[in-house]
């Protein structure tokens, strides 16, 4: 089956009772059972829920995976993951990665645990290995990165982790499953927050591990039960709406894109466009390889300061100012302000995580729509160079 037909098809069977063509929503937290030990499979909606079951099910299938487990958000199944390792051992990840997931593991697992991370440019296979210790288990990546779309090779990283005994994660949030599948590439876990394009339609928070290694699901299965960052089955029955449009979606958001990222380019008010489907990106070429899509995300540098940058995002009038991305809307955001706040300054800026940074989450509208409302953005808000 191909990616469209499982999206609608996998785990999305008809209700078996009933016949209803869209699976029901199980809500309920306990199972009734026939006599003590004897029941139908479900016990416990923490443990199991026929609606989540689905999801999971379904999940799996889109990522070419063998199992897939649903979290509460994204973080929560982040955090879950990380159950996968030891106090005192040590992980690498991205160091443009999505700043909760950086606060996470620098301010949460670090002074709690013991857990060490360190952040390098996984775009770089040498940064890798010069950071490897004896006590490195996990390689977490996330390709293109957040907010500055960079590319890191994941079937060469993967490599690496593997050279080394270790695990390697990739978060596959930005690109979704349509348009890039880490786990045929080599990865061994692929993280999601299903909030974002698997939902769709910015009205859930959710979280999704994938893989297909046996053992490693095995544990995360009785960590996603012991842990109990469960979604609740509405959420879940939600985003098994929302991919029946993945495909048709993710195609819609990435036209829009390219063509909103082609049109700041050449604005005179934009200093800097980050778009993996620019030929001029770093890692176009890479882009081409390893996905079939360059997504729906676009940052770029307004030419000016704060001030200049704040006028931009609010004179625009389709994109609204706010958190998150991957729905039909389109959205614009600050990262240094926003989803990146709690990243150190520093750290941010040394990255280019700028105060004159935007970070723009293209929706579905009509690109033509987009292009016009940002060019008149950029036109009131930054004043034309003489
Ligand atoms: N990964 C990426 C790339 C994200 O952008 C986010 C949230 O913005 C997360 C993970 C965390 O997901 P959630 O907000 O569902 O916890």
């Amino acid at each position: 089956m191909r990616f469209a037909t499982k999206a609608i098809h996998a785990g999305q069977e008809p209700d078996p009772e009933t016949g209803a063509v869209v699976p029901p929503i199980y809500q309920t937290s306990t199972f009734a059972q026939e006599g003590i030990g004897k029941h139908k499979g479900y016990e416990y909606a923490r443990t199991k829920n026929p609606t989540r079951d689905r999801l999971e099910a379904n999940l799996a299938a889109l990522e070419d995976g063998e199992y897939a487990l649903c979290f509460a958000s994204g973080l929560a199944a982040t955090a879950t993951l990380l159950h996968l390792l030891r106090a005192d051992d040590h992980l690498i990840a991205s160091d443009d990665l999505y700043g909760g997931t950086h606060r996470l593991f620098a301010q949460v697992f670090e002074p709690s645990w013991g857990l060490r991370t360190t952040f390098v440019n996984t775009s770089d296979p040498d940064a890798i290995r010069e950071a490897w210790r004896p006590e490195t288990h996990l390689l977490w990546i996330e390709t293109p990165t957040n907010p500055l779309l960079k590319i890191t090779d994941i079937a060469a990283t993967a490599e690496i982790a593997h050279e080394h005994g270790a695990l390697c994660v990739v978060d596959n949030t930005f690109m979704s499953p349509y348009f890039q599948r880490p786990l045929p590439l080599g990865a061994d876990i692929v993280v999601h927050s299903t909030t974002k394009y698997l939902g769709g339609h910015s009205d859930l928070v959710g979280g999704a591990v994938v893989t297909s290694k046996q053992e490693t699901y095995e544990r995360l299965k009785f960590l996603q039960n012991a842990i109990g960052a469960v979604p609740g089955p509405f959420d879940c029955w939600l985003v098994l709406r929302s991919v029946k449009t993945l495909a048709v979606r993710m195609d819609a958001h990435a036209r829009g894109a390219q063509r909103v990222a082609e049109t700041l380019q050449t604005h005179p008010g934009v200093e800097r466009v980050f778009y993996p489907g620019l030929s001029d990106h770093p890692g176009h070429d890479l882009a081409r390889r390893q996905m079939t899509g360059f997504g729906g995300m676009v940052s770029f540098v307004v030419r000016g300061d704060f001030a200049a940058t704040e006028r931009v995002a609010s004179s625009m009038e389709l994109f609204t100012l706010g958190e998150s991305l991957g729905g039909v809307e389109s959205l614009v955001c600050h990262p240094a302000t926003m989803t990146h706040a709690s990243v150190p300054e520093e750290h941010r800026v040394r990255l280019g995580i700028v105060e004159n940074l935007l970070r723009l989450s293209v929706g579905i509208e009509d690109p033509e729509d987009l292009v016009a409302d940002l060019t008149q953005a950029l036109d009131a808000a930054v004043p034309t160079p003489a």
